[in-house]
Parts: structure tokens; C-alpha cells; sequence
């Protein structure tokens, strides 16, 4: 028996990354999962690896950008007229940028927040018709929201506001006994992750400097990220609300 079986579970950013990952870990676990991206090659190229992998059609995309109000209605739309309800919402989708302050411009702010802070709070709050009593809603922070990083402020400010969405929303949500919890990831090896430093010395570099301070001293895999959304997800984790949990190594823990 899978621990999600008859469950119904949306992740946004599935196309790649953490949340295929997770994409694949809830089909494998018995959920029908609805997975968005913004690019419809590389979305069903996911989807139908994880339903070839699970002899299914269990896993179903949909094409949506987070940052457009009107993608999200029409996903939610396809949600409510295929499975009525979402039992787990994986608001996972996130873009990253690098730039030092003095070179932060209006487009970079824009985009990141756009994304990250303004789509996921809309991610959320369209879906609260449809979420089920007793529903668990996992937003993808970072620990970019509590260590500081070179040429990062602003994804990290808005890591920092992902962080605080789930205190609030826990408080607010608990009268439906949903539960609202963060993930927050250290270096995990993505598209994401290969991409913010593209020059492969410096991206030698850069992870060098990144494992030195880590107690467990390597890049994390997506498929580590999934499974603490698994537990999140399910009624393993029934007491936790409003929670942070650190899936990076030990990284900002040390
Ligand atoms: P990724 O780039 O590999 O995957 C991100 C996914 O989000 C892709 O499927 C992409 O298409 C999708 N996406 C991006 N913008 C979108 C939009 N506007 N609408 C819908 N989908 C969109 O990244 P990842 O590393 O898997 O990151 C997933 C989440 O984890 C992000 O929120 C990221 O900030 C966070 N995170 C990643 C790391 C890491 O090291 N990889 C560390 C900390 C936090």
C-alpha cells in the first residue's frame, strides 16, 4: 500500500529538479499528482517517465506559469473538474538569479519576487477552495532565508518571505486542520543549481567553498528533498505546522 494512495497532490516546478523528483515519489507512493511547469516539451517528457515508471497515468500535466493569475485559475480549474479536491499542494516553483546590490535592477527584483514571493502566494491562495480538510500544503523555501550568501539578497529576501508565509498560513489555515510546513533545502544538485555559476572553474569553486563548511560535505540529490516532502505530506508528520525543515547537509544548522 502506498502511503498516498487515493490522494490528490499538485507540485508547481515539476517539469525538473526537486519537484520531479517529488512528482515521481508521490505517483510511486499512490497519488494522482497534477504537475506544472512552463515549458510543455520538458513537462510531458516528465510526466510520461513517471507514469512508464509506475505502468500509469497517475501523473497528469499541466502547462502553467506560476506568475500569471490566469494559469493558475486554469490549473485549478483542470484540478476541480478531474479530482474535486487537492490533498497535498507542493508550491515548489522558484527562479534564482545572482547579483551583488549595486547591480540589482528593476527586471531582477521583479522576476525573482514575481516568481518566487508573488506566484507562490498566489499558488496557494487559489487553491484554498478546492484543498480538503486536513490537507498539507509544503511551500520550498531555502536556506538562502538564513545564511547569507555572495550576490544573493534577493532570492534570499524572498526565501525569507516563503519562510514567513508558513508561520502565518499554519495560524491561519489550522481551523480546516491544514497544515502549512517549509522545506528548505541546501545545495541540491538541479538544473537550478548547475546553472547559477556557469563557468566550470568557478563553479569547481564555488561548490568548493560551499562543502567546506558542511558537517556532511557533498551536494545534495533531489530524491532527498522528495522524500522530506513525503513526510510532510503524509499524516507522519500530523503535529507539524507552521514548521522549517532543513533538508541541506547541515549545512545553516552548524
Ligand atoms: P529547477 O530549476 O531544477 O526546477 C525548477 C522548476 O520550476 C522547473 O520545473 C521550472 O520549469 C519551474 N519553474 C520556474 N519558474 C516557474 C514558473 N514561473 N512557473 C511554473 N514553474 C516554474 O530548480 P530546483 O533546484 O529543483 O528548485 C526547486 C525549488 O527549490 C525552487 O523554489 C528553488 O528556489 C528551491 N531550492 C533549490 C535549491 C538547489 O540547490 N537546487 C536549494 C534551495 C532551494
Amino acid at each position: 500500500m502506498g502511503q498516498l494512495d487515493g490522494k490528490v497532490a499538485v507540485i508547481t516546478g515539476g517539469s525538473a529538479g526537486i519537484g520531479a523528483a517529488t512528482a515521481r515519489r508521490f505517483a510511486l507512493e499512490g497519488a494522482t499528482v497534477f504537475v506544472t511547469g512552463r515549458r510543455q516539451a520538458e513537462l510531458d517528457t516528465t510526466v510520461k517517465a513517471i507514469n512508464t515508471e509506475n505502468g500509469s497515468g497517475q501523473a497528469i500535466a499541466v502547462r502553467s506559469d506560476v506568475s500569471s493569475l490566469e494559469d493558475l485559475d486554469r490549473l485549478y480549474a483542470r484540478v476541480r473538474d478531474h479530482s474535486g479536491r487537492v490533498d497535498v499542494l507542493f508550491a515548489n516553483a522558484g527562479v534564482t538569479q545572482i547579483a551583488r546590490l549595486e547591480d540589482v535592477s528593476e527586471e531582477h527584483f521583479d522576476r525573482v519576487f514575481g516568481v518566487n514571493v508573488r506566484g507562490l502566494l498566489f499558488t496557494v491562495q487559489k487553491a484554498l477552495p478546492l484543498l480538503s480538510d486536513g490537507a498539507s500544503v509544503i511551500l520550498t523555501a531555502s536556506i538562502a532565508a538564513s545564511k547569507a550568501s555572495a550576490a544573493s539578497s534577493v532570492y534570499g529576501a524572498t526565501k525569507a518571505a516563503v519562510r514567513s508565509f508558513a508561520r502565518t498560513w499554519a495560524m491561519e489555515l489550522a481551523g480546516r486542520r491544514i497544515r502549512v510546513n517549509a522545506i528548505s533545502p541546501g545545495p541540491v544538485e538541479t538544473p537550478m543549481f548547475s546553472g547559477v555559476v556557469t563557468d566550470p572553474a568557478q563553479a569547481t569553486d564555488f561548490k568548493d567553498a560551499l562543502l567546506a563548511g558542511m558537517p556532511l560535505g557533498r551536494v545534495g540529490d533531489a530524491d532527498e528533498v522528495a522524500a522530506a516532502a513525503l513526510f510532510l505530506a503524509t499524516d507522519a508528520s500530523s503535529f507539524t505546522t507552521g514548521a522549517e525543515l532543513f533538508v541541506d547537509g547541515g549545512l545553516a544548522q552548524v
